[in-house]
């Protein structure tokens, strides 16, 4: 702003002088034409005047002549010879004139002049230096007959003259006036074109300026919230960790994610989801200063820079007030949505001193108050690092893992309910670390997700579940299945997953349907997965919904595609009682799913009365410790060896 400023003021600046220097030259020019014209016309009337003198000593020649020849006894020599001389030098003058033949151009100036030196020349033997014959009465009088007409030739020349002088001199006014007015003219042109010139530059200087500015916000704010962006926000959090580094103040930073955003964005659209943050980034400002920054990182993750903060405490009592304002509904085109929050903080310089670990530690904060439930805040702690660096360790042994050999798979049955017959088992993976023991699927799934790793571990997951249920349908049970989770991710078009298990299958010839996948809920809300689930189908393997009731799916979604299985999470049977809610849930499930033709697994069945009251409600299969705890391929096999086929199991675990 302040250079747009002064850039305008300079070119004001220079326009100004130019114009007065134009000004200036429009002057000079008038004033010099003034004196051209002047000494011109001073020139000329000089002629004219040579002229008119040396007309006028023809006559006084003439005149001392004549007086002579009627006295001629009083003939004075030296006065007709000086007459004389002035005449003959008169005639010079006119002569050398430059202006004299430039101004009597065509009249008989040159003949004149010509005849006024033959006449000179013809009297030079009475009246020249060298030679000097005596002056008679006769000769006089000769003089005297030549001279007279001459005179009268002078005369003419003179109001000739006079006359051409005068012309010349209205000419040259007319001329210089026209040359001024030209000048005049060509000098606004000049001025109108600078001025121009000089808007057009100040335009383009705005315009340059106002694109440098739209490039800065594109390069700054992000376009949906018009929050700053992540590098606008690095930067304000640099300055402000300068700043109160100087004032010994503190600072909060706040990394804010929102809950179960990803299931506004499936089921609303993406449009209602962008509705929806850019009505969070409204609330969020509000709950601040002025002088706080809020901005988003991405997706939806927000940061508010807290300084100035002359206590910690305050911090609390703000994000109480961002989760309280984001808890209220969302007015979303017409619909209503509703979200929370999770919030880490962390401060400056109690928990670090630099932008990068104070970033860090708000996100583990964050991650933190997910895990404990969502729709709340929580501190940044020491022990949090160590979590991460535990994580970091994790990532690192995971990625050689499957190299290593240190992955295993255990089997949990599914049961037939009604006969106790075995049909199915779970595939469930283990990590045998080789410093930690054995590592749940809980801990190192999520990490294998994020790095991608999770597609090679899940291909090789099912092709040593297909080798397994081709060894255990030809040994014990020729329609044996087994039941092999999957990670969303392996599910995406852009992975190689299919491939790889068609080729396991067909290197081995098992049909398909001897595994089927377990695919979970928030699958069913990418609209591209029908498509994929015809793949699936086309190999025969069948598809089990897992955890079944935990996740954002509606049953409308149920009838839209072809499921084989539905796997009632354990949460509802855990609390399965008599006249319980969650007893009321499962009936439904199990009636709705076999309406449209879905056989219903519950899992985590731990006790006899649970068994009991789903196999009372009809459902098909159960899983659980009642029946069996996941166990190894061998262990497994012995549930095979010590019952007739097929695979039995008692209603003691
Ligand atoms: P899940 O698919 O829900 O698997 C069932 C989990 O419940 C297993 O935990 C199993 O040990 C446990 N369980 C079985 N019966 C009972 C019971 O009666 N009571 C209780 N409380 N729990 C029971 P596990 O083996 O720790 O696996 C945890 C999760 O890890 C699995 O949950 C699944 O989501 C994931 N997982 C396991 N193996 C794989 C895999 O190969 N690939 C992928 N992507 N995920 C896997
Ligand atoms: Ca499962
Ligand atoms: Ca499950």
């Amino acid at each position: 702003m302040q250079s747009n400023k002064s850039i305008t003021y300079w070119l004001i600046l220079i326009s100004t002088s130019l114009l007065l220097v134009f000004s200036g030259v429009l002057y000079l020019q008038f004033h010099h034409s003034r004196l051209l014209s002047g000494t011109v016309q001073y020139n000329e009337s000089n002629v004219s005047w040579n002229i008119f003198q040396l007309q006028s000593e023809a006559l006084r020649f003439n005149n001392a002549l004549y007086t002579a020849v009627l006295d001629p006894s009083s003939i004075d020599m030296n006065k007709l010879r000086l007459r004389h001389d002035i005449f003959y030098s008169r005639v010079d003058t006119v002569t050398f004139n430059p202006a004299s033949e430039q101004l009597l151009n065509g009249t008989a100036y040159l003949t004149i002049i010509k005849s006024t030196y033959d006449f000179l020349e013809s009297i030079d033997p009475y009246f020249g230096e060298s030679y000097r014959k005596p002056l008679d009465r006769e000769a006089m009088l000769a003089i005297l007959q030549q001279l007279v007409p001459l005179q009268e030739k002078l005369n003419d020349l003179s109001l000739a003259s006079v006359h051409q002088s005068g012309l010349h001199a209205e000419n040259r006014a007319a001329e210089v006036q026209r040359q001024i007015a030209i000048s005049t003219r060509l000098i606004l042109f000049q001025l109108v074109l600078t001025l121009l010139f000089f808007y057009i530059v100040v335009r383009q200087i705005k315009q340059l300026q106002a694109s440098r500015e739209d490039l800065s916000k594109v390069a700054n704010y992000d376009p949906l919230t018009s929050l700053p962006n992540r590098r606008l926000f690095l930067d304000r959090l640099e300055q402000e960790l300068k700043k109160v580094h100087r004032t010994k103040d503190h600072l909060a930073l706040l990394f804010l994610d929102l809950d179960n955003f990803k299931d506004i964005n499936d089921t609303l659209g993406h449009e209602v989801g962008d509705l929806l943050l850019q009505e969070a980034a409204r609330r969020l400002r509000k709950c601040v200063r002025e002088s706080d920054t809020v901005s988003r990182l991405g997706g939806d993750e927000f940061t508010i820079i807290l300084s100035d903060m002359a206590s910690t405490e305050n911090v609390a009592g703000i994000s109480e007030a961002i989760l309280k304002t984001l808890s209220d509904p969302f007015e979303l085109d017409g619909r209503e949505g509703f979200v929370s929050a999770s919030i880490g903080i962390t401060f400056y310089p109690d928990d670090a001193d630099d932008v990068n670990s104070l970033l860090k530690n708000a996100d583990q904060a964050m991650y933190v108050a997910k895990e404990r439930g969502r729709n709340r805040f929580h501190y940044f702690t020491a022990s949090m690092q160590e979590a991460a660096q535990t994580k970091m360790h994790l990532v690192n042994d995971l990625r050689s893992a499957l190299a290593k050999k240190e992955f295993q798979l255990h089997y949990q049955p599914i049961v037939e309910l009604t006969t106790g017959i075995v049909h199915k088992a779970e595939v469930l993976l283990r990590w045998k670390h080789p410093l930690r023991g054995i590592i749940s699927p809980l801990e190192f799934i999520p990490a294998a997700e994020e790095t991608g790793l999770i597609i090679d571990i899940g291909n090789w997951v099912f092709h040593e579940a297909a080798c397994q249920a081709q060894r255990w349908r030809q040994q014990y049970q020729s329609s044996f299945q087994l039941s092999v989770n999957t990670s969303p991710l392996q599910l995406r078009a852009d992975t190689n997953s299919f491939e790889s298990w068609r080729s396991s299958l067909k290197s081995l010839e098992l049909p398909g349907n001897a595994i089927a996948i377990e695919i979970t809920e928030s699958l069913l809300m990418d609209a591209s997965f029908a498509k994929r689930l015809v793949a699936i189908h086309a190999m025969g393997v069948e598809v089990s919904l897992d955890d079944f009731g935990t996740g954002y799916s509606s049953m409308s979604y149920l009838k839209k595609f072809d499921i084989d299985y539905l796997k009632i999470d354990k949460s509802f049977v855990a609390n399965l009682q008599q006249g319980s809610s969650d007893l009321a849930i499962c009936e439904a499930v199990i009636v709705m799913a076999h309406k449209l033709g879905i056989m219903v697994i519950a899992e985590g069945i731990e006790t006899l009365e649970q068994r009991n009251l789903l196999n009372a409600m009809g459902c098909d299969f159960g899983q659980g410790y009642l029946f069996s705890y996941p166990v190894p391929a061998t262990a497994f096999e012995k549930l095979f060896e010590s019952r007739p086929k097929p695979l039995t199991v008692t209603d003691q675990k």
